[in-house]
C-alpha cells in the first residue's frame, strides 16, 4: 500500500508506528543486516519525550507515520544512527525514502516556525490543517514549498550537462534553479540557462517534477531546444558546461532524480541511437 498523507491534530501513538525523525537534516536509523530500518514506537519508548516538532504525517502499508526532530544539543541515542538522506537513496527502499524527505521538510518547516515572522511571539499548531498560527497577531504560516525548474535543454543529437560547485562529486548535470517572484516557470528556465551558461533556449515543454526535501523544495522538469549563444561559465557556481551525445556521457546523478529521468529520456528518444 502506497503512502496516504494525512493531517490528525491528536493521533494515537502506535507501537508499530514509523518514525521519521531527523537531526540537522540527517534521518536517525536502526542499523541492521539487512540495511537502515526506520525506528518504531517500540524501538523509542525511553526516547519520545525527548522529540520536537512531532507531527502525524500519514500511513505507508498501513502504518501510522510521524516526523519529529532530535534536539540538535543531545547525542543520537545508541540504538540509533544519524544518516544523511542522500546517502540512503541506494539504501533503503524508494517510498520509505520519499516518506522521510515529507518528514524532513515539515520537521525544517516546524522547527523554523516555532515563532511568529511578523511580531516575534510563540505560535500554537493549529487543530484543524498543519498550520501555525500567533496567539497575538494571528498571522498563520503553511508549510512553504519552494520551486525550482530542472532543465534538458538539447541540441540536435546533443544535450547540455554541467558541473555545478554544488554537486558533491564530480558528475555533471542538466541545470536547475529557483524560481523567483513574479516569475513564470518558462522564464525562470530562460532566465537561468541564460545567467548560467550564456545560452538561449526556445520550445520550453513540461516534463515531470518531483519533490526535492532538501529542505523545502520541488523540482518541475522540463525540456528545451537550443536557440543560440556561446557556452559560457561562471566558473564559481558553473565550473564546465558542454553538449554530450548519447554514447559519449559523463558521470550522471542517480535514478531516484528527476534529472536523471531527463537524461534517461534523453537517451532512451535520441535518434542518433
Ligand atoms: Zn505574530
Amino acid at each position: 500500500m502506497p503512502f496516504v498523507p494525512e493531517f490528525k491534530s491528536d493521533p494515537t501513538v502506535h507501537t508499530q508506528a514509523l518514525w521519521f525523525i531527523f537531526q540537522e537534516g540527517s534521518l536517525l536509523v536502526q542499523e541492521t543486516e539487512d540495511g537502515p530500518r526506520i525506528p518504531r514506537s517500540e524501538d523509542l519508548t525511553p526516547h519520545l519525550f525527548h522529540l520536537e516538532d512531532r507531527q502525524y504525517i500519514g500511513s505507508l502499508d498501513g502504518l501510522p507515520c510521524f516526523a519529529a526532530g532530535w534536539p540538535t544539543s543531545e547525542s543520537v541515542p545508541a540504538t540509533l544512527e544519524a544518516q544523511g538522506l542522500r546517502g540512503l537513496f541506494w539504501k533503503m527502499a524508494d517510498d520509505q525514502v520519499w516518506v522521510a524527505g515529507r518528514a524532513n521538510h515539515l520537521v525544517h518547516w516546524s522547527r523554523a516556525h516555532r515563532f511568529c515572522g511578523r511580531c516575534g511571539s510563540a505560535t500554537v499548531d493549529k487543530t484543524d490543517e498543519r498550520a501555525k498560527r500567533c496567539p497575538d497577531c494571528g498571522l498563520v504560516n503553511y508549510p512553504r514549498v519552494s520551486p525550482a525548474v530542472i532543465v534538458a535543454v538539447l541540441r540536435e543529437d546533443r544535450i547540455l550537462l554541467a558541473r555545478s560547485a554544488r554537486f558533491p562529486k564530480a558528475f555533471y548535470s542538466v541545470l536547475a534553479g529557483f524560481v523567483e517572484p513574479g516569475e513564470t516557470l518558462e522564464g525562470c528556465v530562460k532566465r537561468e540557462i541564460r545567467e548560467e551558461v550564456g545560452l538561449r533556449v526556445e520550445k520550453i515543454r513540461y516534463f515531470a517534477s518531483q519533490p526535492w526535501p532538501f529542505p523545502d523544495s520541488i523540482m518541475v522538469g522540463f525540456t528545451a531546444q537550443y536557440a543560440g549563444g556561446d557556452i559560457r561559465v561562471d566558473g564559481k557556481e558553473i565550473l564546465e558546461a558542454g553538449w554530450f551525445t548519447a554514447d559519449d556521457l559523463p558521470q550522471v546523478p542517480p535514478r531516484i532524480s528527476i534529472a536523471r529521468q531527463l537524461i534517461d529520456w534523453f537517451v532512451a528518444n535520441n535518434p542518433s541511437l
